[in-house]
């Protein structure tokens, strides 16, 4: 397994794999890989003949007040992780060959963008949009494969691969979780010993949710007030929010039926904000 850091480079590599007729698949990733990363990349080098994993903290998605220099980096372990699993190459560029002097061009999207995490992160939708087709324009994969652990971004990226007509197949994974429940996350690494019981609540409070839905509740109000009052049960929890919306377009339910996201997002202290889902057709 190569690791590149230039994009002529993993251009150059997917032309050679191109001119011997091979099949092409991209995880984009921001690193400190993880078990559901891994589920990504099984399922890439499970459909297609080479795989592209990208390693990239994006600026571009961070807010000014958000974790970006200490969000967390290993990529020796990580190259250790893809190597295992079978993929072929790590894309891993500096932010400077991503964003030459002189960049001002973005991908911008309205509507589904501008709910649940659109509303604490205004900027992030932006630079994910904007990361991930310029991924997408240097690799040029058949399939690119993101986890609904971000439900809301795989909406989004989805709906701009068919606005925008990019000519590729977006493949959604299931969310891998601790033994706990907790979806696994590398900002778990940043939970204290404490924080790390009190994060249980995120996905206690998803599948209380699911629970009453399954159990024939129609009315979002009632659900998300359950879930919410579990959650304040714990002193470090801070809900950012706890929705229910129509999948396809983000914009919250008062009925629930059709294909519906729970999505919430969490505050743990000062330590970490986590998110987690559930999806389900009614
Ligand atoms: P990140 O490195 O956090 O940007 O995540 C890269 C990709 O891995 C995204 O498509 C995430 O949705 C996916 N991912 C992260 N955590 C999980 C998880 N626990 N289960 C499934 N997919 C995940």
């Amino acid at each position: 397994m190569k690791i590149l850091t230039t994009i002529s480079d993993v251009r150059e590599t997917v032309k050679s794999w191109r001119a011997e007729g091979l099949s092409v698949g991209l995880v984009p990733t921001m690193g400190y890989l993880h078990e559901g990363h891994k589920s990504l990349i099984d399922r890439a080098v499970a459909e297609n003949d080479r795989v592209v994993v990208s390693v990239f903290v994006n600026p571009m998605q961070f807010g000014p007040t958000e974790d970006l220099a200490s969000y967390p980096r290993d990529l020796d372990a990580d190259a250790r992780l893809c190597e295992a699993a079978g993929a072929s190459v790590i894309f891993h560029p500096e932010p400077e060959e991503m964003y030459t002097d002189g960049f001002c061009s973005f991908v911008d999207m309205t509507g589904l963008t501008q709910a649940l995490c659109g509303l604490s992160r205004p900027v992030h939708f932006r630079g994910v949009c904007t990361v991930v087709s310029k991924l997408f324009n240097i690799v040029g994969p058949d399939r690119a494969y993101f986890g609904e652990k971000d439900a809301q971004q795989l909406a989004v990226v989805k709906r701009m691969v068919k606005d925008l007509n990019m000519p590729l197949t977006i493949v959604g994974c299931p969310i891998i979780r601790e033994a706990d429940g907790l979806a696994k996350s590398s900002r778990n690494t940043y939970l204290s010993e404490e924080g790390r019981k009190e994060a249980v609540i995120l996905s206690k409070s998803i599948f209380l949710g699911k629970k009453m839905i399954e159990d024939g509740e129609r009315s979002a109000a009632k659900v998300t007030t359950a879930m919410r009052e579990l959650i304040n049960t714990q002193p470090m929890a801070e809900i950012d929010y706890v929705e229910l919306v129509d999948v396809n377009t983000m914009k919250s339910i008062e009925k629930i039926e059709g294909e519906i996201l729970c999505a919430i997002a969490v505050k743990i202290g000062d330590e970490a904000r986590l998110i987690d889902n559930f999806m389900m057709t009614v």
